[in-house]
């Protein structure tokens, strides 16, 4: 079969196919632990149901504007007013089908064939296949102190004339850090003096736990909007746990958000109007949704420190937000992906292979799951690797023997 050179280059999603792998153990009965999931059990808020549930009630589903419904947009403006501290027009943001859309059309309005983007290890697995989808180059910044916080002498050192944008996540998927404020004062001060597009991927800025938060962009630049070179994704998938509705949103200045306007009206025109409205409903409903989830979460995050901190050998990192975290398994072995495929094999676990993130040697796991997820495969895994714990378990109800340390 034919297929382009860059569609041959791009590689399938692997946190994806791991889904769908469980998926299929699942449906053949097997007791498998997924702890490579990328989003809450919860449910979807009521007034993003009753809204989305009137919209298909009035039977009048048709195309909205290519940036989004007015009203949906209206909600997001305030959104911004109220956690930015920043006030935006409506010509300022386009809605995109999730946060994943909103970040390809920000990378096609961008770059030209050979740019650099910088992206930060540990980094989301889809940011390198992204940059390459629209003819850039993915430049992976490692931080050389051995942390996952990203330094700025480190990304200096790679930057060319080139280097036409930085993808900044904070909280970070996957390690769960939020940046420090003072590299990311350094970093806005960097991109703007250089003409530099920071795109920073707030989708889990306020999954945040202990009392923290995320550094605002916005907050360290004294130039307005329309000169600004920081562009702001986010969406509601992880802030109300709504992945299904995939919806997401770009706040840019107005030019770019005109050139998004034009590609996206060529490739999907616009996100579904039912989605826009349950985006609407949550946006403008109950906001204590968004506080029960986080403190869910928070909770499963100290039950995941407090058996990883139990298991030999294991280093991690505790997570100030998020639903992940990224352990250091080289005491057990150097290549994740053997090992994610060995746990799997033996222990019916799901984790994500930190080579995906730039992190070899280190696993992603989920704590988005049940208590019982997390605390049932942690001791799998721990039965699957360390010899000196028990030799039998029981994995529903078959009583297994190691035999393999
Ligand atoms: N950015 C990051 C860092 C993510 O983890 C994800 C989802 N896993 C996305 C973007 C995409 O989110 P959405 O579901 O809104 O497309």
């Amino acid at each position: 079969m034919s297929v382009s050179q860059l569609a041959r280059e791009i590689k399938e999603s692997p946190t994806l196919r791991l889904n769908e792998e469980a998926r299929i153990l699942r449906v053949k009965g097997e007791p498998v632990i997924h702890l490579g999931i990328g989003e809450p059990k919860n449910q979807a808020p009521i007034t993003a149901i009753l809204g989305s549930a009137a919209k298909l009630k009035s039977g009048d589903i048709k195309y909205t504007p290519t940036d989004g419904l007015p009203s949906l947009k209206k909600a997001i403006i305030r959104y911004m007013e109220e956690h930015y501290n920043k006030l935006v027009a409506p010509e300022n943001i386009i809605v995109s089908t999730g946060a994943k859309q909103c970040l390809y059309n920000v990378l096609f309005s961008i770059i030209n064939p050979q740019d650099e983007v910088l992206l930060l290890a540990p980094h989301w697995v889809s940011y390198p296949e992204m940059v390459k989808m629209v003819y850039g180059i993915p430049v992976i910044v490692t931080p050389e102190d051995g942390t996952f916080h990203p330094r700025m002498e480190d990304i200096k050192r790679v930057t060319t004339s080139y280097t036409k944008a930085i993808i900044l996540n904070s909280p970070n998927n996957p390690s769960g850090l939020i940046f420090s404020d003072e590299f990311v004062e350094e970093i806005v001060d960097f991109c703007e003096g250089k003409g530099i597009y920071l795109i920073t991927d707030d989708i889990y800025h306020k999954l945040v736990f202990d009392g923290k938060r995320t550094p605002i962009a916005y907050e360290y630049t004294d130039k307005d909007l329309e000169n600004s070179k920081i562009i702001v994704v986010n969406g509601v998938s992880k802030l109300y746990g709504m992945t299904g509705f995939r919806l997401g949103w770009v706040v840019a200045p107005r030019k770019l958000i005109e050139v998004m306007i034009n590609i996206q009206s060529q490739i999907t025109s616009n996100v579904p109007v039912v989605s826009q409205a349950a985006a609407e409903g949550a946006l403008t409903g109950v906001q204590s949704v968004v506080e029960s989830l986080r403190l869910t979460i928070q909770n499963n995050r100290d039950v995941m420190m407090q058996e990883l901190n139990a298991f030999n050998g294991i280093r991690v990192t505790k997570p100030e937000g998020t639903f992940y975290c990224l352990p250091d398994f080289r005491a057990y072995s150097d290549n994740s992906m053997e090992l994610a495929d060995f746990l799997l094999r033996k222990a019916l676990v799901v984790t994500v292979p930190g080579m995906a993130f730039g992190m070899e040697g280190h696993l992603r796991l989920s704590y988005a799951g049940s208590v019982k997820d997390i605390t049932e495969g942690i001791e799998r895994i721990k039965w699957a690797l360390d010899p000196e714990s028990p030799n039998e378990i029981y994995i529903g109800d078959r009583k297994m023997v190691r035999d393999w340390l």
